[in-house]
């Protein structure tokens, strides 16, 4: 990928392009429509936070009309890369992908230094355990697994009784259960589950950090090593990993080859409970819950990107004896901003900040998510607050525990 750049310099070359090519696909016509989708607009109250507004500073940008500056900054790091305004947009404009794009600026080189130092320093074996760790989530050196010690080849024939998963680094380094809950799952349902060698992390905190050229070269290693594993269903525990996987063909110019298997790559890609869903998992396969108290927290990934919000709710409709424990507010969480850029007055911080506040009210005895990242929030918060006897995990998990 010649032209990628993640050593910021001048404002040109194919992030621009892509910027251009993908999110101004279609023209912004002010209808907005997109406003009152966009929670980081309803909690922060300016134009600039909202989706058409982003667009028109992005636009000026690109066309170098704007000096960029604070408005600017502040602007596109308030994004929560939800992706709800680009679900109703009758121009069929990109707000979100724009955001991601551009983080490739310079202007975000400073706020973003350490991390791409990090990332950069480590994704040679594909897991940003460094980064975690400056990110305060200490990172067992146990725990960290290398390509060779993961899974084994995908030279299995794919079949319709064959599926692989895709662990994502998080999963992979510290929420190794859902693993294998997830296993437990899929064999119960009759299917082969292969982990597959080679794969990396999902490259969102590369796109998260403008690394685009970091984020092609990860998706062209993930494409490659899944590629023998042909038709397979690609399930992922985490919905920001596979809204990732499935904004691949966006990271690559329309036509070309990467773009071409991308989209191939994409078609595969669900997110485990809806997967589950459709494979029929039913009430019959799991055993009371004896009244426990569960919350719910969706990701705005799975809702906006993998439009997978009903096969949960199903699924945790099938779980006899649970109160299942409702949020008032209906805001999704967006995990990974709220990981990466969560200061107090960031509209992530702010939707999370009302859920926890609700918990306390309202005590739950599991918190369960799809989310990897908003899990991680979730767990260090809840501990943070002395509220630890709050378990937290993922929906794979609180399934896997009731099977019969
Ligand atoms: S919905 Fe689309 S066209 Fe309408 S204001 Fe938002 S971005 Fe512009
Ligand atoms: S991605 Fe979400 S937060 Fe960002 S502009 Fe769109 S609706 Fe608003």
């Amino acid at each position: 990928m010649s032209g990628a750049r993640e050593e910021v310099g001048s404002p040109e070359g194919l992030w621009v392009n892509l910027t251009r090519e993908r999110a101004r696909s279609g023209r912004c016509v002010l209808c907005g429509k997109c406003a009152s989708e966009c929670s980081s607009f309803r909690l922060l109250g300016n134009e600039i936070y909202s989706p058409r507004g982003r667009m028109a500073l992005i636009e000026k940008f690109l066309d170098g009309s704007l000096k960029p500056g604070k408005k600017f900054y502040s602007s596109i790091m308030n994004c929560l890369l939800c992706g709800a305004c680009e679900k109703n947009c009758p121009s069929r404009v990109r707000p979100r992908l724009a955001v991601l794009l551009v983080r490739n600026a310079p202007l975000f080189e400073p706020h973003f230094q350490r991390h791409r130092q990090c990332l950069t320093m480590e994704m040679k074996d594909g897991y940003p355990a460094l980064l975690f760790e400056k990110m305060g989530l200490k990172v067992p050196a146990e725990k960290i697994p290398t390509a060779q010690m993961r899974g084994e080849p995908c030279t299995i024939p794919s079949d319709s009784h064959h599926v692989f998963y895709f662990p994502g680094c998080m999963d992979d380094i510290f929420f190794k259960d859902s693993c294998r809950a997830a296993e437990l799952l899929v064999r119960k349902l009759g299917y082969e589950f292969c982990l597959p060698s080679g794969v990396v992390c999902c490259g969102a905190l590369h796109l998260f950090t403008g690394m685009l050229g970091g984020a092609q070269r990860i998706a062209m290693n993930n494409i490659s090593a899944l590629n023998a594993s042909r038709n397979a269903p690609i399930l992922c525990d985490c919905a920001t990993c596979a809204a990732t996987l499935r904004l691949y063909p966006e990271l690559f110019p329309a036509g070309s080859e990467e773009e071409g298997l991308a989209r191939k790559f994409a078609e595969r890609v669900f997110v485990l409970t809806d997967w589950l869903d459709k494979a029929h998992l039913h009430s019959g396969m799991f055993r009371s819950l004896n009244g426990l108290s569960v919350a719910y927290d969706e990701p705005c990934t799975l809702r906006y990107d993998m439009c997978a919000t009903s096969a949960p709710r199903r699924i945790l409709s099938f779980l006899q004896g649970i109160n299942l424990v409702k949020f008032p507010q209906d805001d999704c969480s967006a995990g990974l901003p709220l990981l990466f850029d969560a200061g107090e007055e960031s509209a992530a911080a702010m939707i999370q900040r009302n859920k926890a506040d609700f918990l306390k009210n309202n005590p739950v005895d599991i918190l369960v998510t799809e989310d990897s990242f908003s899990r991680m929030w979730w767990q260090t918060n809840l501990a943070g607050e002395g509220r630890g006897k709050i378990q937290v995990m993922a929906l794979s998990e609180l399934l896997a525990q009731y099977l019969t």
